[in-house]
């Protein structure tokens, strides 16, 4: 048994007592080594650049589920909108609108999560808090009928704290709870927390996670960070 076997077996084992799927995040692989991970029942795969998950999308079987994990720039929406499974990184109201635009040209409801900005560290991307509640209480929100929102994703500060990993964690669980409670909107259905990579995840499912994202610990180190 080759290498991505037996480490897409081992998560098996890992997230058999929690209801969590794993995402197989595959940037910076050549589309033979995802070959392999989907020949061992891999379905699951995140990218987080259009361009490369669009021509994998074109080499490998179409039942693959495509995950867009990376920031997502509204220019460039139109390229997956055709294909992709969910977009986990949705940071604005104006990306939202381009993503409903796309979709209704494709005739699809694309499902998206906001991300949430929950680390302690300085980053470009994710909402707050406060920006996710106002945006769902936004007007021009609930007229957008081609996405739903299925959730939240964060990631946590990159340390050796477990605390601070699981704190993050919780808070982000806890927001969604608290948007469960509030939010009812048609194109709002609050399932999912994508958080927990190669090295947080098993924090990550004790704290509720349902999508984990996992490369390195499936497929290696990448040669590159990104
Ligand atoms: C690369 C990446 C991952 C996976 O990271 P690993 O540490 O290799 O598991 C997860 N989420 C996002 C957003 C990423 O960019």
């Amino acid at each position: 048994m080759n290498f991505i076997s037996k480490n897409l077996l081992k998560f098996k084992e890992v997230l058999k007592p929690f209801s969590s799927e794993l995402i197989a995040v595959s940037k910076t692989y050549p589309s033979e080594i995802l070959k392999e991970a989907y020949d061992a029942g891999q379905i699951l795969f995140g990218e987080n650049k259009v361009q490369e998950m669009v021509q994998k999308y074109e080499d490998l079987p179409k039942d693959i589920k495509w995950h867009l994990i990376g920031h997502l720039q509204t220019n460039k929406v139109k390229y997956i909108a055709p294909f992709v499974h969910l977009i986990h990184a949705v940071d604005s109201m104006k990306l939202l609108q381009e993503i409903n635009k796309e979709a209704l040209k494709n005739n699809r409801v694309i499902s998206c999560l906001l991300q949430i900005y929950i680390a302690n560290e300085d980053t470009k991307f994710g909402m707050s808090f406060s920006e996710a509640t106002e945006l769902f209480q936004n007007d021009n929100f609930k007229m957008l009928n081609n996405i739903k929102i299925e959730g939240l994703m964060g990631m946590a500060t990159n340390t050796n704290n477990q605390d601070q990993i699981r704190s993050e964690f919780k808070s982000l669980k806890k927001f969604s709870e608290e948007m469960k409670a509030q939010i009812h909107l048609s194109n709002v259905e609050l399932v999912h927390l994508s958080m927990g990579m190669s090295g947080d995840y098993q924090i990550a499912l004790e704290e509720g996670s349902t999508m984990i994202r996992v490369g390195s610990a499936i497929f290696g180190n990448r040669n590159y960070e990104q």
